[in-house]
């Protein structure tokens, strides 16, 4: 018996692809290929008789199904990108168009890619009440992006505010 608490479980993964920018003038325009290391992080609470967040073999199947056996090993420009569907949202297929495949880009579409997992047949007995809080991405070891669930949050509150961004409050907007 544990006493209840909110705790986050974390894994690491890595992978290796190829890509290239084609919207951008320099090196990264060329084809060259990276060794991306992949963080995953699962929020929830710990109690009952399992004292488990989420099994941290689950997360290897989930992380491994949504995002490694694609991406692996890929020309990241020939991904096809497009999400599970979720009914609850508006995403479409050509929001997650990843002909441009930044980090930045990269770890949105991976946290779409793992939010809808969660839901689906097959992982959603094993993720009950377990949220993706943050997924990093580092495509050297010292450049990563990362997606944090709390900004999005944030800039959809933001949003229906009216601000046109989440950084930046533009004055034409206020009314
Ligand atoms: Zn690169």
């Amino acid at each position: 018996m544990s006493r209840l608490a909110t705790v986050n479980v974390v894994k690491t993964f890595t992978f290796d692809a190829a890509h290239f920018l084609p919207n951008y003038d320099g090196k990264c325009g060329k084809l060259h290929g990276h060794t991306y290391t992949l963080i995953t992080c699962f929020v929830g609470q710990v109690g009952g008789d399992r004292c488990m967040v989420a099994d941290f073999g689950a997360i290897k199947d989930l992380v491994q199904e949504v995002v490694l056996d694609d991406l692996d090993h890929s020309c990241l420009n020939d991904v096809n990108w497009e999400i599970y569907p979720d009914p609850g949202e508006d995403f479409t297929s050509e929001v997650w168009e990843l002909s441009q495949p930044t980090a930045e880009n990269m770890v949105v579409a991976i946290a779409e890619r793992l939010k809808a997992a969660l839901t689906l047949p097959g992982h959603a007995e094993a993720f009950e009440g377990v949220h993706l809080r943050q997924v990093t991405l580092f495509e050297t070891p010292t450049s990563y992006a990362s997606w944090i669930a709390e900004d999005q949050v944030e800039l959809a509150l933001r949003l229906a505010e009216g601000a046109t961004t989440f950084f930046i409050d533009d004055p034409e907007e206020d009314n």
